[in-house]
């Protein structure tokens, strides 16, 4: 059986090297990157990530025209290579809603055809994210032309899955995003939202009933508070872990005993393993799965595998 990765972002999911090879270009590994002094708040890891963004991946890869199906095409190899049979994935929905269809429906015909050439037999779901920092009004828009394509192309809507929220998580209140999520409700999609994944419990709490997702991507933080992982618990709310993403980033200290992800279980609270962002932190589902052996039984080992499969 084959692993449900719930927490993917589509462009940041390919194996560095295949990606280095499909673009002939080097691009330096995020976990030895250091940003230059000034350029990144060194408080966060967000910051750091966005800074190897901005220093590496736009000017040596967004360079090229056909960069977004490139980077499909890596991610996708990858998931299939550690055995993911549904791919959960998200890109940003754009910022632009101005921009033109042609440029518009190039991005999305090429992500279906890479889908169909490179991994037909994936089940490929695409999220839609949503960047805190940025104006909800024009992301707003730019779902709503989303919407519209898929009214038009039937294998777009079949693609078609869920929407996301991510970026730094204070760049926003929650309140702000009500209307795109209570918007992807009506449409039918699923909904997600980075949250706790440097952020309190008490954010977490608050994020959920502001916005009422399906499914928290990280939300470690509630580790941190027995009130909130009984709330996510009886709501059976889903987190999306990434441990080894929280561990590179330094968004929790996983060293801590007991670990915070055997909180978490011992709590009941649904969860997943995924990986985030492949290029970044060079961690598959199975790579994590493994990170957790020594503070589980081998039972509930095969408990969460199965969480991985089934979810
Ligand atoms: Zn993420």
């Amino acid at each position: 059986m084959g692993w449900h990765e719930h927490h993917a972002h589509l462009f940041l999911s390919g194996a560095r090297e295949r990606v280095e090879e499909l673009f002939a270009a080097h691009l330096p590994d995020f976990q030895t990157f250091e940003p230059p002094q000034g350029t990144a708040d060194p408080q966060t890891g967000i910051g750091r990530l966005n800074a190897w963004i901005r220093n590496f991946f736009v000017p040596i890869l967004v360079q090229y025209p056909d960069w977004t199906a490139l980077c499909t095409q890596a991610a996708l190899e990858q998931a299939v290579k550690d055995g993911v049979s549904r791919f959960e994935a998200s890109f940003n929905v754009g910022r632009d809603p101005d921009v033109s269809e042609e440029k518009f429906e190039k991005v999305l015909c090429g992500i279906m055809q890479v889908h169909a050439q490179t991994a037909p037999e994936l089940e490929l779901r695409i999220d839609l994210g949503f960047e805190r920092p940025i104006s909800p009004e024009n992301q707003l828009l730019c779902l709503k032309k989303h919407l519209r394509f898929a009214e038009k192309s039937p294998q777009w809507a079949k693609l078609l899955y869920g929407i996301d929220l991510y970026d730094v998580e204070d760049a926003a209140e929650p309140e702000a995003f009500r209307e795109v999520f209570e918007t992807a409700r009506n449409a039918g999609l699923r909904r997600k939202v980075h949250v706790g994944e440097f952020g309190t419990p008490e954010e977490i709490r608050h994020t959920v009933e502001v916005l009422e997702p399906d499914e928290i991507q990280h939300g470690i933080h509630a580790a941190g508070s027995p009130d909130v992982l009984k709330f996510l618990a009886d709501r059976g709310t889903i987190l999306n872990l990434a441990p080894a993403s929280n561990r590179i980033l330094g968004a929790m200290d996983l060293s801590q005993k007991p670990h915070p992800i055997r909180k978490i279980f011992d709590a009941g609270v649904r969860f997943t393993l995924s990986s985030d962002d492949f290029l970044l932190f060079g961690a598959s589902i199975s790579d994590q799965l493994k990170e957790l052996t020594p503070w589980f039984s081998d039972l509930e080992i095969t408990q969460i595998r199965q969480n991985c499969q089934t979810f």
